[in-house]
């Protein structure tokens, strides 16, 4: 069985649009265009800010 929580497993995020993305955890704060990988930031994908 393939373990879907590991990390290598988890699917690559790809910005929507662009626009400043957030980490839930530590709040930075970074641009991203779109079509940009998602970051990871303290184990966590930033999310778009709004
Ligand atoms: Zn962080």
């Amino acid at each position: 069985m393939i373990k879907w929580k590991e990390e290598g497993f988890l699917p690559v995020e790809k910005a929507e649009k662009e626009g400043d993305y957030v980490c839930p955890i530590c709040h930075k704060v970074l641009h991203l265009e779109a079509g940009q990988t998602i970051p990871r930031c303290c184990g966590k994908p930033m999310e778009p800010m709004d």
